[in-house]
């Protein structure tokens, strides 16, 4: 086997644009072009498998494919023999129960003796299992949300991620079972080579996610607000300071977390802070 790290991703679907685009911003170039099931990339020892994202956890744990981006769902589900690399923060979405609007809820023990509808058959058998309930699980593959309304299941099981789709079939959430968002999985057996290129390709994706958190901040400031301002700016480490042309000012530099964003900006005006810019940071190692 050449020294090419193989990586399975979904074909055309919700999680193929954005599992392109994070390797894109890896600096990582590789031609897709339409209906291609296999593409090599030009300038990383990488190459690509499009398939359905059912089939990936499957790849990765026989070694088709050294590692694959599929939702932590779907991984969860298929239970295959892989490690979990790293959580992708893309594709949010979770699983939930859903029952018709019109039935009341008093809590999970409503579903004892019901019957449920999901193609999440592993993943609510688990949950069932570890609340004691005992219920009916009807797998199907597609249209989970239907079958209440045509007879078939008492409730479903289903992916949600803004809820519309449960309204539009006159359902209502009433538990979420799991959270997802897209991961990388890993095959067990990687040879020392193959380990060495998901090394590289890891640390340039903590790299993306890392400057995806934070912000680059520049203000200026009055000197005698300069101790106050530099307490409230985390920055990475202490805040570079500049003298400005005009006399008694200061010009400060740091990076902010996007979490404390707002928090940090109203901080640093009230703190006299003035001119403050903030700009996206394309990379970042720590
Ligand atoms: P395939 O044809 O590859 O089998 P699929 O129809 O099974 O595709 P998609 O609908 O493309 O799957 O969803 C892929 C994954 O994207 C899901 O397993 C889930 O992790 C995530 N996902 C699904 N729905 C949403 C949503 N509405 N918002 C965000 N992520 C979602
Ligand atoms: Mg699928």
């Amino acid at each position: 086997m050449k020294n090419t790290l193989r990586i399975a991703v979904q074909k055309s679907g919700r999680l193929s644009d954005d599992s392109l685009a994070l390797i894109k911003e890896c600096g990582i170039k590789v031609n897709n072009g339409m209906g291609k099931l296999k593409a090599e990339a030009s300038n990383f020892p990488m190459e690509f498998l499009f398939l359905r994202d059912d089939d990936i956890p499957g790849y990765v744990q026989d070694g088709v494919a050294d590692i694959g981006i599929v939702g932590a769902n779907e991984a969860e589900e298929k239970d295959k023999q892989v490690d979990w690399v790293k959580k992708l923060g893309f594709s949010k979405c979770r699983l939930s129960l859903a029952i018709d609007k019109a039935e009341t809820y008093n809590g999970i023990q409503d579903f004892e003796g019901k019957s449920l509808a999901t193609s999440y058959p592993k993943i609510l058998g688990d949950y069932l299992k570890a609340n004691k309930i005992n219920a009916d699980i009807h797998e199907i593959s597609g249209s989970v949300e239907i079958a209440p309304s045509i007879g078939l299941a008492y409730g479903i099981c289903d992916i949600v991620s803004s809820g519309s789709t449960l309204m539009s079939n006159g359902l209502k959430e009433v538990e979420v079972i799991f959270k997802s968002e897209a991961v990388m999985l890993a095959n067990k057996n990687l040879s020392t080579e193959k380990k060495e290129i998901l090394d590289r390709l890891i640390f340039r994706i903590d790299a993306v996610q890392t400057a995806k958190n934070n912000k680059y901040i520049l203000l200026n400031a009055p000197n005698d607000a300069l101790e106050n301002i530099i307490n409230i700016l985390p920055g990475m480490k202490s805040p570079t300071v500049l003298p400005l042309a005009t006399e008694g000012w200061s010009s400060v530099h740091s990076v902010i977390q996007e979490d404390d964003f707002w928090e940090i900006i109203e901080g640093l005006r009230n703190a006299g802070a003035q001119g403050i810019l903030v700009v996206p940071i394309e990379k970042m190692i720590l």
